[in-house]
């Protein structure tokens, strides 16, 4: 890696160069809640100006960049003796800005399981590959807890990070792409002050997190506690809504939907983001639900998160960013769950 510092009016001019010649999309207040918290999400932006980079937390998080709620796999169409096959995977330069060390953490997660997993997705490493990603240090919010999965700091699965040490950015390198972009850029090398401004800012933030979960011993608590009173308190609140995973980062899951086109002369496939909280997850043909009841969906969900299965198991994936907990309408958070569990053991 290699490290560079540059004042904020330079990286302000180096952002609107980058916005001008590709599409790129940043951190934009969109709504306010009821409470009065602003309600951001990752827009596309014609200027630099137009981002607020200060931004606290945004609804979904970049995932849908790369894994989008729903996506055409590819198109078929039919004639009397034959049929075609369209697959489509080609995904135009693009440009994140703003992205947070949890969020990009993340998608290291994803990258492991689908881009050098047993079954690589190319609509996933198409948008991976294509897309220029700058992160960005922040405060946390309170309720964030991602110091605890050691995900507030972030060495991967970005092109280029931004630490705030003032008047100027202190920038990590991480791609070539990245060090092309800035050699005509009014950046230096830094200074020894520079170094102490940038561990001054990393303590100061390291101590700013509110939140925790204890998460040691985490997976051995979750094997001896399967058949916890916990599901079931928990599951007994859940809706089924699958806004948790609809928000969370790490979430992957997703269901394949077919449809003929009225003249059946053509169909689609496609890909749908889905969460193993839904009723029907579980549900096979012929009818048989293997998990009709709802605290057996959530707990199968916090396994997978905490537990790990398949690509990633005994790694945890969730990285700490409490949207789901945010995002729930039955007050379900993975702090309480876990804490719960915990208490049992
Ligand atoms: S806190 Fe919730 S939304 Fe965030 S990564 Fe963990 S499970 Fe996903
Ligand atoms: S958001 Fe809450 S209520 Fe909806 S499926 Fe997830 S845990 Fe259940």
């Amino acid at each position: 890696m290699i490290y560079k510092v540059i004042t904020k009016n330079e990286f302000k001019k180096f952002i609107n160069g980058l916005i001008g010649e590709n599409q790129t999309f940043g951190p934009k207040q969109v709504d306010r809640r009821a409470d009065g918290k602003a309600v951001y999400q990752f827009m596309e932006v014609s200027s630099f100006d137009e981002m607020d980079l200060n931004y606290t937390v945004t609804y979904s998080s970049v995932k849908n960049f790369f894994l989008p709620f729903k996506e055409e796999l590819s198109h078929f169409k039919f004639s009397d003796n034959d049929w075609e096959q369209a697959v489509e995977y080609r995904v135009n330069p693009r440009v994140i800005v703003g992205a947070r060390p949890c969020d990009i953490n993340a998608l290291a997660i994803l990258d492991k399981i689908l881009m050098r997993g047993a079954f690589p997705s190319p609509y996933y490493i198409a948008r991976r590959k294509n897309t220029f990603l700058i992160g960005m240090d922040h405060e946390p919010p309170e309720d964030c807890f991602c110091k605890s999965l050691g995900h507030d700091t972030v060495h991967r699965g970005f092109n280029l990070f931004c630490e705030d040490i003032g008047e100027q950015y202190y920038l990590t390198i991480n791609s070539s792409k990245a060090f092309v972009f800035l050699k005509n850029v009014k950046a230096g090398k830094p200074t020894k002050k520079d170094d102490v401004k940038l561990i001054e800012r990393r303590k100061l933030l390291r101590e700013s997190f509110q939140a925790r979960v204890e998460v040691a011993g985490l997976s051995s608590v979750l094997d001896i506690e399967f058949k916890s009173p916990v599901w079931k308190k928990w599951g007994d609140k859940c809706l089924n809504c699958g806004s948790c995973a609809m928000v969370c980062p790490t979430c992957y899951c997703y269901g394949i939907e077919e449809t003929i086109d009225v003249g059946m002369k053509s169909s689609r496939k496609e890909r749908v983001q889905y969460s193993c909280n839904l009723v029907d997850f579980a549900q096979v043909a012929g009818g048989h639900n293997f998990r009709p009841l709802k605290e057996d969906r959530l707990k199968y969900r916090f396994y997978h998160h905490y537990r790990g299965f398949a690509e990633n198991a005994d790694d945890p994936i969730c990285v700490g960013c409490n949207r789901c907990g945010r995002a729930c309408l039955a007050g379900i958070n993975p702090r309480e769950v876990i804490s719960d569990l915990q208490m049992e053991g």
